[in-house]
């Protein structure tokens, strides 16, 4: 029995989290959970898993629910994260916040000894060179929920490190894949919101629609298999049946296939090194497929993918600023502040206007983070009022 903390139940992953647990009650209970600020989703899954230990963002949800369910122990805030986080009886922690915010509860999960099942892929793309050595340091366990990284992953097994020659990280393309640059220049929030292959959280895929998510994704495998920039090449497979694959020096190439289906990679980042049944998975046919199509990216039409090796290669405190500049970028989208190709010019120019800083700790992470932000929303603040004048 697994006895597992999630963080951002209420999301995409979380909720898919929950459906792979609540099938396998004899293998996984949750005992903590965390949600943000959709409270009508945390009590729907509360009324389906019983769990004890539950964090919420504010202060005032939290009093209010422990009105409502006094048999109950909540949490707020990054201190309330932390505390489910580090909960004595829990083995794992899954970690499906979004963005930067998953930062905090993951280190201090880390030193707490717990294994982590890691969605939230801006942590390691922001401190990916403090959180690799705490892992180690401490013995635990970082086990991948990406799909492209479960699947490299569970290619891995065919060889040892030494053996690999490079990583072959496949890219549906996202909602944006065959339009011109003239049509992305009026794209709207609701198209980039339509992804051909997976339904995903909305900031993950308007990352998918700009590839900012796949240069994430560049900079996440980098980390988590230990493998240089020039050795992770990106295809654009638009059926999403390879789900990544891993080149060995023999040349042989072992990938992972399957339907699209997020439950997959979650509940083999729960089972590893085991695989158990996945209920109400479809199996995958490849002869009702038939043929599958990979090609390079078109990197003029997305920038995204070669500003995102610049910043891993580039390393320091530069990372911080593609992810920090992205994520405040893309709220500003989904809010119609401003236009599609926007986001990552804003985040060209936050990389252009950062002096990198060395192997930035915590405390440095967190001030580059907000440095990112300002930049981003100043600099829109500005062209705004000038094109009100
Ligand atoms: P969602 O937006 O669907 O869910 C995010 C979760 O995080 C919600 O529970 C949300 O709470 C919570 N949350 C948001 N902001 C904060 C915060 N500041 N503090 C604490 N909790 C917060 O995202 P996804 O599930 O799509 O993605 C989660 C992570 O997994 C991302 O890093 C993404 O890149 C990664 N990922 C997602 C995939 C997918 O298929 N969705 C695939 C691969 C990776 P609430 O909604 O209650 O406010």
């Amino acid at each position: 029995m697994k006895r597992i903390t999630v963080l951002g139940v209420t999301g995409s992953i979380g909720t898919q989290t929950v459906d792979v647990v609540s099938h396998h009650p004899e293998s996984f209970q949750i005992i903590a959970m965390s949600a943000g600020h959709n409270i009508k989703k945390l009590e729907e899954i509360m009324s389906l898993i019983d769990v004890d230990h539950i964090c919420v963002m504010e202060e005032s949800d939290a009093k209010a629910l422990s009105a409502k369910y006094p048999d109950k122990h909540f949490y707020f805030g990054e201190e309330g994260l932390v505390k489910i986080a580090t909960l004595e009886e829990a083995d794992i922690v899954l970690n499906a916040i979004v963005g930067f915010a998953g930062l905090t509860p993951t280190i201090s999960a880390i030193k707490a000894k717990k294994d982590i099942a890691i969605a939230n892929k801006e942590t390691l793309v922001v401190a990916g060179h403090i959180i690799i050595p705490l892992v180690k340091e401490n013995g635990v366990q970082l086990l991948p929920v990406d799909s492209e990284h479960s699947a490299i992953w569970q290619s891995m097994r065919g060889g040892h490190h030494g053996e690999v020659s490079k990583i072959l990280l496949t890219c549906s393309g996202g909602s944006f894949r065959d339009k011109s640059l003239d049509e992305l220049k009026n794209a709207t929030v609701k198209e980039a919101l339509n992804h051909p292959n997976w339904n995903m959280g909305a900031k993950i895929t308007i990352d998918s629609a700009t590839l900012i998510n796949k240069g994430l994704e560049v900079m996440e495998a980098h980390w988590l298999f230990d493998v240089d920039y020039d050795d992770i090449e990106v295809l654009i497979h638009p059926e999403s049946v390879l789900h990544s694959a891993v080149e060995f020096t023999d040349t042989a190439v072992i990938g992972q296939m399957g339907t699209p289906d997020m439950r997959l990679p979650i509940q083999y980042a729960l089972t590893y090194p085991d695989r158990i049944d996945l209920v109400g998975a479809k199996r995958l046919s490849l002869a009702d497929i038939g043929t599958l199509h990979f090609y390079h990216p078109d990197t003029k039409r997305f920038k995204a993918l070669p500003l995102a090796y610049e910043a891993g290669r580039t390393g320091g405190s530069m990372p911080c600023v593609f992810n920090g500049a992205n994520e405040m970028a893309n709220a500003l989208f989904r809010e119609g502040k401003i236009k599609f190709l926007e986001i990552v010019d804003l985040v060209e120019s936050a990389m252009r206007a950062h002096t990198v800083v060395e192997n930035p700790d915590l405390d440095a992470l967190f001030t580059i983070d907000k440095w990112a932000r300002d930049f981003v929303l100043t600099k829109v603040e500005e062209e705004h009022a000038a094109n009100t004048h």
